[in-house]
């Protein structure tokens, strides 16, 4: 394990972040690793893990300190996802999506409207991107959801699918189209929904393959009303706001997927090197020793350029789509080839439950799906080199 212990060492963070990395890393160990099993198995949403990271302060992390957070840089948080989602990929995918969804309130609310919202987040609170419904997919521009202004407030009607703590959250970050404004990209804007607003309910829980514990809901919006102020930016300003968040939810979704390739990798190592066959360990075989050799390596260029994106997204660099589509399709792909490898290297018994490969092989698919399918990042990539 010493090559991927040293290119962790190799991160150079401030003292501060690295104390609170492993604060995290205790954490994992002692507490969020020990119950993955069992939240695996139940599908309940495990909120003594929230509570468990709420007491660390964690979503302080990327909320800044005017508005009650304690900012670090970019790629503290993306080590800390990584951490999270080897231990537990549900709790990783919750953690994450917090900060995926609150990122267009940081950067693109208004100083009232942060002062009033993001404290309670920063506390602890639970925020939910919504933007799939169930005919606007991969093509999020067909979204049906209406936003209709009525004097001070807005009248929202439409249903949400596939929300990931939607059922939870305190806060719901909520993409639709202006019906005052024709075109239909145009029209897409972004509107701030708050816990309990009324007309506003969950309407389904999904039963997942993988990352159980972590809820995905159909939510649905009944004539629910919202005074103007809970407008982000102005109406028709929604797909600026998607694609900045996606460039910064992406390289979030790699980590995640990475930390889950992290933790299949090293349970593999561990068991070959103790389990023997025709007398000899399992690592002892060469062409064992080549799938390792392929997977420590794919895991080292990856999560390199992991950290690569990170700091370029801590720079302030805005253009980073097309990096961050490589290292969400890249990481996404390497999570699901290790964690089966991983299953072929326990032989039978990483078919079997009592051994965690068989989970991290099902939590390993969702991240080649959500945040853009990996067909779709292979298009976005491909395009950037048509010359026009
Ligand atoms: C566990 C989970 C959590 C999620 N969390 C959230 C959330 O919090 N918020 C949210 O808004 N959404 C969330 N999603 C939704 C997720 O982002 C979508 O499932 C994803 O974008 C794909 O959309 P779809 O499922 O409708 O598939 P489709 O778009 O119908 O795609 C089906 C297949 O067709 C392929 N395809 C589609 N278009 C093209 C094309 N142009 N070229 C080539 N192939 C194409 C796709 O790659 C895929 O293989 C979540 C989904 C899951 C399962």
């Amino acid at each position: 394990m010493k090559v991927l212990t040293r290119l962790d060492d190799s991160l150079d963070l401030p003292e501060e972040e690295r104390l609170l990395l492993d604060a995290v890393r205790a954490l994992c160990r002692d507490q969020i690793g020990p119950r993955a099993a069992a939240y695996d198995q139940s599908a309940e949403f495990p909120w003594d893990n929230i509570n468990a990271i709420n007491e660390l302060g964690l979503n302080g992390m990327f909320i800044p300190e005017d508005y009650g957070g304690a900012k670090m840089s970019y790629v503290a948080y993306l080590a800390t996802i990584r951490e999270i989602a080897k231990s537990c990929a549900a709790t990783g995918l919750i953690w994450g999506t917090n900060f995926h969804a609150v990122k267009p309130v940081i950067d693109f609310a208004t100083h009232e409207q942060k002062t009033r919202l993001l404290p309670g987040i920063a506390n602890g609170g639970l925020v939910s991107l919504c933007i799939t419904e169930p005919t606007a997919g991969s093509d999020a521009t067909g979204m049906k959801t209406r936003f209709t202004p009525d004097g001070d407030d807005i009248v929202i009607n439409g249903g949400k699918t596939f929300i990931s703590t939607g059922d939870h959250a305190d806060l719901f970050v909520l993409f639709g189209k202006w019906s005052e404004i024709e075109n239909d990209k145009a029209a897409i804007s972004v509107v701030l929904v708050e816990k309990g607003a009324a007309g506003l309910s969950v309407t389904g829980k999904e039963d997942k393959m993988g990352q159980r514990a972590a809820s995905t809901v159909s939510l649905s919006f009944d004539d629910v009303r919202i005074p103007r102020e809970n407008l982000l930016c102005e109406p028709g300003d929604g797909l600026k706001i998607l694609f900045s968040a996606l460039n910064k939810s992406r390289p979030s979704i790699a980590a995640h997927a990475l930390g889950i390739a992290r933790a299949a990798f090293e349970d593999a190592v561990a068991y070959i090197n103790q389990r023997k066959q025709s007398g000899r360990n399992i690592i002892e075989f060469q062409g064992i020793q080549f799938m390792l050799a392929d997977m420590a390596t794919d895991l080292a260029l990856c999560e390199s350029w992991l950290w690569q994106v990170g700091a370029m997204i801590d720079r302030g660099e805005e253009d980073v789509g097309i990096e961050a589509s490589m290292v969400k399709m890249r990481a996404s792909d390497l999570a699901m080839r290790i964690t089966e490898e991983a299953v072929q290297l326990h032989g039978g018994y990483g078919y079997c439950k009592d051994y965690a490969v068989e989970r991290y092989m099902r939590d390993a698919k969702i991240t080649q799906i959500y945040e853009g399918t990996n067909q779709v990042h292979r298009q976005l990539i491909g395009r950037s080199f048509i010359e026009r």
